[in-house]
């Protein structure tokens, strides 16, 4: 192999005995490949505890200095990497995502990547050093950190691959690859040795937290090799593959990050007022999931995580409506085809209506079940897990 890219989450890298392992791999997939290049992960985590202590100063911090300050994890990453690599024989550079030549938008805290100049990562590879770049980071136009949004390393890692036309990345964590539902919630999920680029996007966007979504876009877009392993086994993995025709159920996703909001007056609302409360989100970079109108009321669904910055924009900006949330389950049952007749369906409406689930709202596409409801228990999880995949 020419050139490879391997990406170390959090947990892998989360304390020096760790940080050995890491290295230890790395090297052995130097002796593999001509060019490696490592993209890292904030320690442990180290990006929870920075966002708590941000918000011990402040409920709202400025999303720039968010950046700022969220940043900084990855940074401590790659340096000790970098140092125990070389320490270890094996020369190594670690680079910001600035110097790796990262460019994106200036949208802070989910900024996206619009361009890499990877002159700087060329020369240190054409030196012989492994090259350490720092995950979820850029710069925008004006010089200004970003971040990629969070888990956003995984697209860094598949954004080099890209640009470096890299042969393989491999994205090592502390599961062993993709599974087919979360392990620690369901004990008899299964690990998939394979999945499509289609499905995973379904499951990213589900809200597991496997893979971030944005770097399974640009894998498929760009038909790029990925594999999911462990860092700490050499066994397992999960290859993401452009297409997989079987028709099955390959996972089950729970989401209970997220709520909806209910905006509600007397009057009812005009259609300028709908246009106005839409683009005051957009602008404020919400990430909307659903939106609804109906007379007297406006209803959509956000992530739990932007639930205060919400509440505050609508409190301002819109005091004549009463503003309710709503905390909200999103189930997702993911497979190419399952659609196609109402089999899985039939199944999925069965369980619910043994565990009297009410349904408050069901959506299909061509790889996906998603059922909205208001609670669900783990016990119906691994119910619908035991009858929903084979031979599980
Ligand atoms: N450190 C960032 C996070 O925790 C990015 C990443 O790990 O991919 O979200
Ligand atoms: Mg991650």
């Amino acid at each position: 192999m020419n050139t490879v890219v391997l990406k170390f989450g959090g947990t892998s890298v989360a304390d020096n005995i760790k940080l050995n392992v890491v290295a230890e791999k790395v090297i052995s997939l130097k002796e593999e490949a001509k060019n490696v290049v490592v993209v890292v992960s904030a320690q442990g985590k180290t990006t929870n505890q920075l966002i708590k202590e941000a918000q011990e100063l402040s409920a709202i911090p400025e999303e720039r200095e968010m950046d700022m300050l969220l940043s900084t994890g990855e940074q401590v990453t790659a340096s000790k990497l970098s140092i125990l690599l070389n320490r270890m024989g094996y020369p190594a550079i670690s680079l910001t995502g600035w110097q790796a030549g990262i460019k994106t938008n200036s949208i802070y805290t989910s900024a996206k990547i619009e361009q890499i100049n990877i002159s700087r990562i060329e020369e240190e590879l054409g030196k012989g050093n492994i090259v350490v770049v720092t995950g979820f980071q850029g710069l925008d136009e004006k010089q200004n950190i970003t971040t990629l949004g969070r888990g956003g390393s995984d697209t860094t890692a598949v954004a080099l691959q890209v640009a470096l036309k890299a042969d393989k990345c491999y994205i090592f964590s502390d599961v062993d690859g993709i599974y087919s539902a979360d392990p620690n919630m369901i004990t008899m999920a299964k690990r998939l040795d394979e999945i499509s680029f289609d499905e995973m996007q379904e499951v990213a966007d589900s809200g597991a937290r496997v893979l971030h979504n944005r770097c399974i876009q640009m894998g498929k877009k760009f038909e790029c090799d990925i594999v999911s392993k462990s860092t700490f086994s050499d066994e397992g993995g999960t290859k993401i593959c452009p297409k997989i025709e079987t028709s099955e159920v390959k996972s089950i996703v729970k989401n209970d990050k997220l709520v909806t909001i209910q905006m509600e007056r007397e009057e009812p609302i005009k259609k300028e007022e709908v246009y106005d409360v839409y683009q005051s989100l957009l602008q404020n970079n919400i990430i909307v999931e659903t939106f609804q109108k109906a007379k007297c009321y406006l209803q959509f669904r956000i992530k739990k995580e932007e639930q205060n910055k919400v509440q505050e924009l609508l409190e301002k900006n819109y005091p004549i409506y009463e503003i309710t949330q709503k905390d909200l389950v999103k189930l997702s049952i993911v497979g190419y085809g399952i659609t196609q007749d109402s089999q899985v369906l039939h199944e999925v409406i069965n369980i619910l209506k043994e565990y009297q689930i009410e349904i408050l709202n069901v959506n299909l596409t061509q790889a996906k079940i998603e059922v909205l409801v208001n609670k669900m228990e783990d016990n119906m999880l691994a119910e619908l897990h035991q009858r929903l995949i084979k031979n599980s």
